[in-house]
């Protein structure tokens, strides 16, 4: 274990030797483990017997524009408690952020998988344009827009054919930043195939408030 890892247990959890602790990798199902050396910078654990079984989640990703750091952090780890598979930054005309600190998020989807005792982490993507995904996009896999411009359609997931793929499809939601969606993405978008676009209800809702609402209805309609 890092020094991190041992200052948790040790510090933090204040575990003793002996312990039992549940430890999963994000790819074997969880595992009951005990402490079995106990250092300042470091310790060992046993390895056990195993106590549940590999879950994959959905396949869901999650597209958003990152927006402030705290909002940010807010979105991944609510997207890695609602089980997005994949969780992708994307950069949009009016994205204010170049970049992101793909480490700290990818660190927030650990923590929140951990916490919610899921054995799935989500992947968090490096932060990537949003026309390039588009252009190379995985044919089967199905878009739910979110658009605030259909804002004052009364009634989420129904406008369009978003529900009609079936449970089985690959999906992915689209987030747009703080300033929305420009024209001409907005064009693009209602124009594309595999795209949905979607209301999330009469009002304009944050950024990060909308991710979780979609993931919601998501999770509702089309989610197993
Ligand atoms: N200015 C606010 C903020 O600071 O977060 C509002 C941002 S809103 C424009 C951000 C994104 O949330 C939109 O691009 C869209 O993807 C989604 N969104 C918000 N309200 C929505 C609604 N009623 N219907 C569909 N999508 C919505």
């Amino acid at each position: 274990m890092d020094r991190d890892q041992a200052n948790y247990l040790f510090n933090v959890m204040r575990l003793d030797q002996g312990a039992s602790v549940t430890l999963f990798n994000g790819r074997d199902g969880a595992w009951r483990a005990e402490v079995a050396e106990r250092g300042k910078r470091g310790g060992a654990l046993q390895v056990a017997e195993q106590t549940a079984p590999q879950r994959n989640p959905p396949d869901l990703w999650l597209l958003f524009a990152p927006i402030k750091k705290a909002r940010t952090d807010f979105i991944v780890e609510k997207a890695a408690e609602m089980g997005a598979s994949r969780i992708l930054p994307v950069q949009t005309e009016f994205t204010n952020s170049e970049r992101i600190r793909q480490d700290r998020l990818q660190a927030h989807a650990i923590e929140a998988a951990e916490q919610c005792g899921g054995t799935f982490v989500p992947e968090v993507a490096d932060l990537a344009r949003l026309d390039r995904l588009l252009s190379d996009w995985p044919e089967e896999r199905q878009l739910m827009f979110c658009d605030e411009a259909l804002f004052d359609r009364p009634s989420p997931l129904t406008n369009g054919d978003a529900t009609s793929s079936g449970t089985g499809t690959p999906w992915a939601i689209l987030i747009g930043p703080e300033g929305g969606f420009s024209d001409a993405e907005r064009s693009r978008l209602h124009a594309l195939p595999f795209a949905h676009p979607v209301s999330l209800g009469p009002r304009i809702l944050r950024a990060d408030t909308a991710a979780v609402a979609a993931m919601t209805l998501w999770q509702d309609r089309l989610g197993d």
